[in-house]
């Protein structure tokens, strides 16, 4: 089953600090993690995020995140 089309996610899309919550709708939002303990970071950050310098490359290990 196809989603209904939604902006791309850009960079939370491929992020070790994003969580994808999924609606029974079909609907896809980008949590990003990194809200629950920096202000600078929206919970529900506008798509498509270009730039973000709490980004990290899913497949990271943890050991790596900043913050
Ligand atoms: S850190 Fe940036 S790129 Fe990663 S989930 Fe949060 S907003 Fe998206």
């Amino acid at each position: 089953m196809s989603l209904p089309s939604s902006p791309p996610p850009g960079l939370c899309g491929a992020c070790l600090n994003v969580k994808t919550v999924e609606t029974r709708r079909g609907s896809r939002f980008y949590l990003c993690t990194l809200a629950e303990r920096d202000p600078r970071f929206p919970r529900y950050p506008p798509l498509p995020v270009l730039r973000c310098r709490g980004f990290v490359p899913a497949g990271t290990a943890p050991e790596a995140r900043t913050g």
